[in-house]
């Protein structure tokens, strides 16, 4: 009865992994739960009172498909301060968070039969939008570069489907933060073999000294009509439940945009926009000082604990929510645990350390595991130091 479509939807590997959580934390157990990639934050005043304000003038109707005008306008600004290229809000549409704008661009330039490069370690949605789209993901395996792909080996992955490359900096799981030159060569690659740009900086707001978030299009304008933005403020504001992303590009893919939106959810919800514009009006980066500012104490306080691990070297945690942790000597110690040993390494932390984390399998990577560390202080650091215990007493 079901389309053959719904064979393709499987559950993501990182929602398995909060569930888990979840059930464990149901059995009475004290879970720290460091699967999700989000930030616990309070809200920003300015959202705050946007909201409320939207709410008081009984804000309720539709708003244009990718979003109000002004919205757009303010946002389109702030991708031209980004980029150092004049955007205007022709080029934009407001999305309910990345994920739809992701999905967005999947429906506009996919077809049945194109190929998608996504350098691996990946985020699970991107492959999973893709096969929905009928087309196929090519993984280029990064593992070996320090999670950043090589130019040859993108280059050895082209074929005449290829359409599109995935470029998430900083990267969902990995930490890695993508290099002026890495964006570069990427960007000539696309221009020279004719492919687009899927340019996901959802964590752009996250660097870590010394490495720096640039933009492809700031990088390389010349890519810039090959190159679809992709962002949200769900990490940069704190905002994952409000739905507030946005995605730039050619005047072309935002009107079919437009059109794939207003027949799937009308519009982004309207008082969410509402606050986001009354937040960006403001301009007042106070807010997001304070979160990049509990980010980075949450890192320096997780590297410190992390360097503990006696058989799994740092992280690279070099921008981004997200320690990513390699396994590969732990696996190597205990051959029992054979391809796998990022599943039995996440079990065996719910289970003995009460830590939930998600592990490598869900991002195509058997040897590696993940902990969001945008949580409270205090439980991060009791929950790595308990899964510092569980890992250095692994045998
Ligand atoms: N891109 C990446 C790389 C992500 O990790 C996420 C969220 N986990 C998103 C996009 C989607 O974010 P949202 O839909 O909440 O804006």
């Amino acid at each position: 009865m079901l389309a053959q479509r719904t064979a393709l939807l499987k559950s993501s590997g990182i929602a398995a992994a909060c569930a888990a959580a979840e059930a464990a934390a149901a059995n009475g157990r004290e879970i720290i739960d460091l699967t999700a990639g989000e930030i616990w934050s309070d809200l920003a005043p300015t959202i705050r009172e946007g909201a409320i304000a939207a709410i008081n003038r009984n804000v309720s109707r539709y708003t244009d498909p990718i979003g109000l005008m002004e919205l757009r306008q303010v946002l389109a600004r702030v991708i031209s301060a980004e980029t150092g290229q004049p955007w205007s809000a022709s080029q934009v549409a407001v999305t309910n968070g990345a994920k739809q704008a992701l999905f967005n661009v999947a429906m506009a330039i996919l077809n049945p039969g194109d190929e998608v490069l996504i350098p691996a370690p990946y985020w699970t949605t991107f492959p999973d939008q893709t096969v929905i789209a009928g087309a196929t993901p090519i993984f280029i395996e990064t593992r070996h570069n320090n999670f950043v792909p090589r130019l040859t080996d993108l280059e050895a992955a082209l074929t005449s489907k290829t359409k599109a490359v995935v470029v998430n900096t900083p990267n969902n799981p990995t930490g890695a933060v993508y290099s002026r030159e890495t964006l570069a060569g990427i960007a000539q690659l696309a221009i020279e073999r004719d492919f687009w740009i899927i340019f996901d900086e959802c964590y752009g707001a996250f660097t870590h000294a010394p490495h720096i978030h640039h933009s492809i299009v700031a990088v390389a304008p010349h890519a810039r009509d090959r190159t679809l933005i992709v962002n949200s403020f769900s990490k940069s504001l704190a905002l994952a439940g409000w739905r507030m992303g946005y995605l730039a590009g050619p005047t072309a893919i935002i009107k079919a945009v437009k059109e794939l939106q207003s027949l799937t959810t009308s519009n982004p919800n309207a008082i969410a926009q509402h606050a986001l514009l009354h937040h960006l009006a403001s301009d007042d980066p106070a807010f997001r000082l304070e979160l990049q500012g509990h980010i980075s104490n949450a890192r320096a306080l997780g590297l410190s604990l992390l360097s503990s691990l006696t058989w799994v070297p740092p992280p690279r945690a070099e921008g981004g929510l997200f320690f990513y942790l390699n396994l590969s000597e732990l696996q190597f110690r205990q051959s029992d645990y054979g391809e796998f040993i990022a599943d039995e390494v996440a079990d065996a932390l719910l289970m003995e350390a009460g830590v939930a984390t998600v592990p490598g399998t869900a991002f195509g990577d058997p040897t590696g595991i993940r902990l969001a560390y945008g949580i409270d202080l205090e439980l991060l650091g009791r929950g790595l130091q308990d899964l510092a215990k569980t890992l250095n007493a692994w045998k």
